[in-house]
């Protein structure tokens, strides 16, 4: 049985990781308009160039199961 205190800490420390994840996000879109359009370099943290690095590792679905 957890104790109301122990729930309360639990849902301030989702929250802050919330947060934290957002700032993130936010931060590589500010990143990502200030570069402008650029070639995926090694190392940068922009949205576009996670966003390229994440679909190389993890390639999306080629061939769609359902059709209109
Ligand atoms: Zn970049």
């Amino acid at each position: 049985m957890k104790r109301p205190q122990d729930i309360q800490l639990q849902e301030q420390t989702r929250h802050n990781k919330a947060i934290c994840v957002m700032s993130i996000i936010d931060d590589a879109i500010d990143l990502a308009e200030k570069l402008g359009n650029h070639e995926l370099t090694k190392g940068c943290l922009c949205y576009r160039c996670i966003t390229k690095r994440k679909r190389m590792l993890f390639p999306p679905m080629k061939k769609w199961k359902y059709q209109l």
